[in-house]
């Protein structure tokens, strides 16, 4: 079979990949115009906290981080061009092909992880400069290139032991199941994604940090009053060693049922004070009372329930393959391509995405103001903001577009009514 473009899909996707780049590009070039134009006046709401000197920092800080993302929009999407329409992906299965000329399944295999290698090598010298210079430069960076590059191999064994059994078992259900091969991978990836939630906290996580019972007596009591206060049972208190890496403060949840842990950045206690930390606890579990993390997880199993159910249709299809690049089909081929494609498609709903997160972070605020102290919490994000130089004026398309939380001045607004 030769290359012959299937005119529609081809078009269909050409102009989908130009259209989401421009935009990725020009809202990053809004971004960088909006933050420049305000970066020699702090915003009044902010003038007693963040001096002008933090408020420029941020503003450089948010600029550097914004133009490198532009290079690498424009490198990921010619890396796409070249994969699907420019053949390489085809290449790719060639060259497999000519080595391995039966054992589908581990042919399959070999082809995507080479892809996803190629993915990866490209976004390896992005990872390091953001982290060697830009960070370095603005004094946020802890690793060294020793760290770095063990933090790779340990991610990459990690993602092989985990990935690799999911990979053959999509193979060979793809293979041998019949008609209904993608019901049954949706079955697998959903109880492997849950039984991840339930590890990761314990096993995997240490992995890459060091996770120390809370010790500060003081501190424990009060946050687990608040706990109790909630009605939140957890596994404990934990205190990670973030700042191994980076000194960007955070404090998250994480697990699962019964496994669920706390766990604060050593960064972010080192800064905040016993109130501020409780108030930061309660957006937290605002965020479990509310449930935003199954309906998370529930969105996310409907949405593969959903993609699963079209690549089950979309493999059977000539012009998928055909219309991207592909001239030999197989099972393999149609996962590859839709992994890689998908997100072209899925881009226009990113800022439905993004808004739906904003929202919960409103409903946590919400909580956090009614089960702790709002102004605490204000005291705690100008913090945060100042010391994690984040900007306080991001363009307001760029934010709407991309960003999980609402920019600053709008939360703080918004919690002052409480106090
Ligand atoms: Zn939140």
């Amino acid at each position: 079979m030769t290359f012959t473009p299937n005119s529609t899909l081809t078009l269909i996707f050409i102009c989908l990949l130009i259209t989401t780049t421009l935009t990725r590009l020009w809202l990053g070039l809004r971004q960088v115009a909006h933050v420049k134009s305000n970066r020699g006046q702090v915003p009044t709401a902010f003038s007693e906290n963040i001096s002008l000197e933090a408020h420029q920092k941020a503003a450089d800080y948010s600029s550097a981080k914004t133009k490198i993302a532009l290079i690498e929009v424009v490198i990921q999407a010619l890396l796409l061009a070249v994969l699907t329409l420019g053949g390489g992906l085809q290449w790719i299965d060639d060259t497999w092909r000519n080595l391995l000329t039966d054992q589908e399944i581990i042919r399959g295999a070999l082809v995507i992880c080479s892809a996803m290698l190629v993915s990866s090598l490209i976004d390896l010298p992005f990872d390091y400069y953001k982290i060697f210079v830009v960070d370095e430069k603005f004094g946020f960076n802890k690793m060294t290139p020793a760290m770095f590059f063990t933090d790779l191999v340990k991610h990459s064994l990690v993602g092989l032991v985990l990935g690799a059994p999911i990979l053959f078992a999509a193979l060979w259900l793809m293979q041998s199941a019949g008609q209904y091969w993608w019901f049954y991978l949706w079955v697998i990836w959903s109880i492997f994604n849950i039984v991840m939630l339930a590890v990761y906290p314990t096993y995997i996580a240490p992995l890459f940090n060091k996770f120390t019972p809370l010790a500060d007596e003081s501190l424990k009591t009060r946050i687990e009053a608040l706990l109790i206060k909630c009605g939140f049972k957890s596994q404990g208190l934990f205190v990670m060693d973030g700042s191994a890496r980076s000194s960007h403060g955070n404090a998250y949840f994480t697990g699962f049922g019964s496994s669920k842990r706390v766990v604060f950045f050593d960064t972010l206690l080192s800064r905040l004070n016993t109130d501020e930390i409780e108030a930061v606890l309660a957006h937290e579990l605002g965020h479990f009372k509310h449930h935003h993390v199954i309906k998370r997880i529930g969105l996310i199993f409907f949405a593969s329930f959903l993609g699963l159910a079209l690549l089950g249709w979309l493999i059977n299809q000539a012009w998928f393959y055909n219309g991207l690049g592909v001239t030999t089909p197989s099972n393999y081929m149609a996962l590859i391509l839709f992994l890689l494609v998908s997100p072209v498609f899925l881009f226009l709903v990113r800022p439905l995405m993004a808004s739906y997160s904003r929202k919960n972070e409103f409903e946590a605020d919400d909580y956090a103001a009614k089960h702790a102290d709002a102004k605490h919490l204000v005291d705690a994000l100008v913090k945060l903001y100042r010391d994690n130089a984040s900007t306080l004026t991001p363009d307001p398309l760029h934010s709407a577009f991309y960003d999980s939380h609402p920019p600053a001045s709008v939360r703080i607004s918004k919690l002052a009514a409480y106090i």
